[in-house]
């Protein structure tokens, strides 16, 4: 049996009308908002699909398909809740996660510690162990042109 597992997560929303993004749980004011489901937290749905990449257990899309009214304009950190007891039901526990938004705006840096505290909350881990960066794509492609915001995520799984 190995003592360990990995898994990517990538996500992807389009801007559209709104005054606001959410990014790890934390609302951080925009001139645009997100075209999404949920609430279109794309930090979170690339780290949930980091999660369940680990554990082969589909997609964020399989858990809370967007078809069901329940999720709509959902809080994703449920989702990640739910991710995290996955986790534990199957005897895993997170050793480390890293997270990069790619976007132009809005800026990520000032509110990657309150990200960091809420995504570490919801798994039961100490923050030290999620990272959460950010850069731009250099106004190149959908992000660069500010059409949208993506998130790309990896997650290491340990024995609990
Ligand atoms: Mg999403």
């Amino acid at each position: 049996m190995t003592d360990i597992r990995i898994g990517q997560g990538y996500d992807v929303h389009a801007f559209g009308e709104g005054d606001h993004v959410v990014l790890g749980g934390v609302r951080i004011p925009h001139e645009r908002g997100v075209l999404a489901h949920s609430d279109g937290d794309v930090v979170i749905h690339a780290l949930c699909d980091a999660l369940l990449g680990a554990l082969a257990l589909g997609d964020i899309g399989v858990h809370f398909p967007p078809s069901e009214a329940r999720w709509k304009g959902a809080d994703s950190r449920v989702f990640l809740r739910h991710c995290a007891g996955l986790l534990a039901e199957r005897g895993w526990r997170l050793g480390n996660a890293d997270v990069t938004v790619v976007c132009e705006r809005p800026k990520v840096a000032p509110h990657a510690a309150a990200m960091r505290a809420h995504l570490a909350a919801d798994l039961g881990v100490e923050p030290d162990v999620i990272s959460v960066k950010a850069t731009t794509s250099e106004k190149l492609g959908f992000t660069g042109r500010g059409e949208g915001l993506a998130a790309m995520a990896v997650a290491l799984l340990v024995r609990a």
